[in-house]
């Protein structure tokens, strides 16, 4: 089944030069970029888009750190996207990321919010997600 899934290269990601690298991870694993961006986030997308760990106590860190530069979120099309794109980035925990996917190759093995990438986690999420960070409605192919 082929659907969208939304992909954000994280400020570490961005600072590393790794954009480059990444788009062509996603291509040779089959997926299309259809749409990128270049963006300076604000805390009040940052809290909604991490409700989920808001009240964690990374979470302050966390997101100094994604607010410290630019992201780039982009949206990701192909078979099975949204698990094959989880696969390419590997777990979130860099240290527990195997060689060869993106997080293990790149992540920060210290410092667990500096990984490089986030993939939406359902294809009910990337929609959402897409919407919170494009501003287009799309929907998931039937
Ligand atoms: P993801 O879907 O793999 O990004 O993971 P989650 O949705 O569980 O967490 C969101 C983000 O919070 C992760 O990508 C990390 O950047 C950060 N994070 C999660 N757990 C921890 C933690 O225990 N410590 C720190 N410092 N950051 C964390």
């Amino acid at each position: 089944m082929k659907q969208y899934t939304y992909i954000m290269v994280k400020p570490d990601g961005v600072e590393a030069g790794l954009v480059r690298e990444i788009a062509k991870r996603i291509k040779d694993a089959g997926l299309e970029i259809v749409q990128f961006d270049v963006q300076k986030l604000t805390g009040e997308v940052l809290d909604e888009h991490y409700a989920h760990v808001k009240d964690r106590d990374f979470y302050p860190e966390m997101k100094a750190f994604m607010l410290s530069n630019f992201v780039v979120p982009m949206i990701v099309y192909g078979e099975n996207a949204v698990a094959k794109m989880r696969e390419l980035m590997g777990p979130t925990n860099s240290n527990e990321a195997a060689p060869g996917t993106i997080r293990g190759d790149y992540g920060d093995k210290e410092v667990i919010n500096k990984n490089v990438i986030h993939g939406a986690d359902s294809p009910e999420n990337a929609i959402i997600e897409i919407e919170r960070f494009f501003k287009i409605k799309l929907e998931q192919p039937k």
